[in-house]
């Protein structure tokens, strides 16, 4: 009999506090849940006597009933009041949205650009599709060079009609700006042209069919190969550390003489030797050179004055040799796996 009271005197001390309908229902779950404090005393009812029974029976029924009503009006009293999870709280701090980031690609090549920025390279756009002749002619490419065959390039439909110099296509590489850039200026000129070209090719592990160069040149009175070697050794450092070493090699390239490639120390094993770098400490980055007098010919400068140097690298392969990446199709996939680690 006592423990009928003792809830009693609980329940009322307990709904008493209740202010919001998640702590009612709590209340109602302590109390009338199939474990609750009405469910646990009925369960002492086979112990009693006869005569005890009946008594404990109504006491237990009122307690019942009284908690039942007193649970139904605080219910309508809290009708209309707002639950805590549906309240705004307007002092919590907000929920951030998910934000993106540059493609790997994209910060190195800004990186580059900008150190070649900070030497007073103007930047330069070229169209992507292009005349044959500003992508082959202009730059000293010999009509049966093997770079035009269709295997290699990406001839735009339809263009049958048209003369071979005025054939539209995707451009092999940035070196098509080179004379469409000297159109309306005169040299001395620095200027770089980063952008996409496009080859005809099967992909593998270290060939896509669109890919991201930098071009650049310099023309001016007195450039010579020293003019060369200093810009594109600070170049090496300001993207790969200052302990980094340079080395040129003879090399050919239809449109400079002499032709000219750059290799940078192993950046992994610091010109130990690696499976990196074919044990061999180097690695190849960079194809440069005077520029054609050709090329200036084509660019109308006078090369009897004038002369100049030029380079072009593969914003994606020194991406992956950057960042350590085996795979080029893993860069255009756009897969955030991948893209999420840089
Ligand atoms: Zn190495």
């Amino acid at each position: 009999m006592e423990k009928i009271a003792i809830i009693e005197k609980s329940f009322d001390k307990d709904i008493a506090k209740v202010v919001s309908k998640e702590e009612l229902e709590q209340i109602k779950i302590k109390y009338l849940g199939r474990k609750g404090e009405i469910a646990r005393l009925s369960k002492t009812f086979g112990s009693l006597s006869i005569s005890q029974k009946k008594d404990f029976g109504r006491k237990l029924n009122e307690l019942k009933k009284h908690i039942e009503a007193d649970v139904s009006t605080k219910e309508r009293s809290l009708k209309g009041a707002v639950s805590k999870t549906e309240a705004i709280d307007i002092t919590a701090p907000g929920s951030e949205f998910p934000e993106g980031h540059l493609h790997p690609v994209t910060q190195f090549l800004e990186k580059a650009t900008s150190v070649f920025q900070t030497m007073g390279f103007e930047i330069y756009e070229s169209p992507e599709v292009e005349k044959a002749f500003y992508n082959f002619d202009a730059i000293n490419v010999p009509k049966d060079h093997p770079a035009r065959d269709s295997w290699d390039t990406f001839y735009v439909d339809d263009n049958r009609t048209l003369d071979d110099d005025d054939k539209l296509l995707l451009r092999t590489h940035t070196s098509n700006a080179q004379v469409r850039a000297m159109a309306d200026r005169k040299p001395p000129v620095r200027v770089i042209v980063p952008g996409k070209c496009f080859r005809n090719e099967a992909t593998d592990a270290s060939h896509e069919t669109t890919f991201y160069q930098l071009e650049g040149f310099v023309i001016d009175e007195g450039i010579s190969v020293s003019d060369l070697i200093g810009a594109l050794t600070h170049f090496a450092k300001k993207m790969f550390g200052n302990d980094v070493k340079t080395r040129f090699r003879p090399h050919y390239y239809p449109f400079t003489e002499p032709s000219i490639d750059m290799d940078i120390s192993c950046f992994f094993c610091k010109g130990k030797g690696c499976s990196f770098c074919k044990k061999s400490g180097w690695i190849e980055v960079m194809p440069c050179g005077m520029i054609h007098p050709n090329v200036l010919k084509n660019m109308n400068v006078d090369s009897d004055k004038y002369s100049g140097f030029a380079f072009g690298f593969g914003i994606d392969r020194l991406t992956m040799l950057y960042y350590g990446i085996e795979d080029m199709r893993l860069i255009h996939s756009g897969d955030l796996r991948f893209i999420n680690q840089f």
